[in-house]
């Protein structure tokens, strides 16, 4: 059985920038400084990840703190459930999710496949921009995420745990595929051994993402029997 673990942002949706505003007031309001933001890139990071790095850069005493970092990331999923409600917002699927989506559902009917989240998004986080792309969270059956643990690089074994106990399987190695945007979902992968196929619907191009060692690399995700293929392959 193939654990299939999607990473969101800039891989099945885009918010048009949304994430990023709502930590960026959930720091100004909690903190009273969100650093170097705007030059700051969040692809590939933990939420939890993104607050103490900026709050580290604007040398803020709070920075590895917690209780702090814990609190924005609570102010920020409200902010969030806000900035996604406003009309003017867009969340987007890229070509081919729904239809991958549904692709999947006999490997998973047949159990040949469990298919999960891996983000860096918080939970609830998770739960409220998949919902704003008019997908449902209880679609994906096991999840790991930011408010997991602040590293990426923990995740996959968070993910495998909860597949075995959904499942009463392990996984382990080529069983794991993680499917990303970024070189650290990439990197991510590679201790226990998982296979990546990793998509440049997000900020990297082809060749960084082969660069990284991706198992296997796509523009996006439209041609579905090609993906359903690196995913099983
Ligand atoms: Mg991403």
């Amino acid at each position: 059985m193939r654990l299939i673990l999607f990473d969101i942002d800039g891989t099945l949706l885009w918010t048009s920038g949304a994430g990023r505003r709502a930590i960026h007031r959930a720091l100004l309001e909690e903190m009273g400084t969100a650093g170097p933001i705007d030059t700051y890139r969040f692809d590939g990071k933990t939420d939890p990840q993104i607050v103490r790095e900026l709050l580290a850069m604007a040398g803020h005493p709070d920075c590895e703190s917690e209780d702090r970092i814990t609190a924005v990331c609570e102010r920020y999923v409200s902010l969030l459930t806000a900035e996604l409600a406003k009309p003017t917002q867009t969340t987007s699927l890229y070509p081919g999710i729904k239809e991958l989506l549904s692709a999947l559902e006999p490997y998973e009917a047949e159990a040949r496949a469990i298919v999960g989240l891996l983000t860096g998004n918080v939970r609830d986080g998770a739960a409220l921009k998949l919902r704003s792309a008019g997908l449902d969270f209880a679609r994906f059956a096991v999840g790991a995420f930011g408010s997991d643990s602040h590293r990426r690089s923990d995740l996959p074994a968070v993910a495998a745990q909860r597949a075995t106990e959904r499942t009463g399987r392990r996984f382990s190695g080529a069983d794991l595929v993680v499917v990303g945007d970024t070189p650290d979902d990439v990197a991510c992968a590679r201790p226990m051994g998982a296979r990546t196929v990793a998509v440049a619907t997000g900020f990297y191009k082809p060749d960084a993402l082969r660069a990284a060692g991706a198992t296997h690399v796509f523009d996006n995700l439209g041609d579905t029997q090609a993906v359903l293929h690196a995913l099983f392959s």
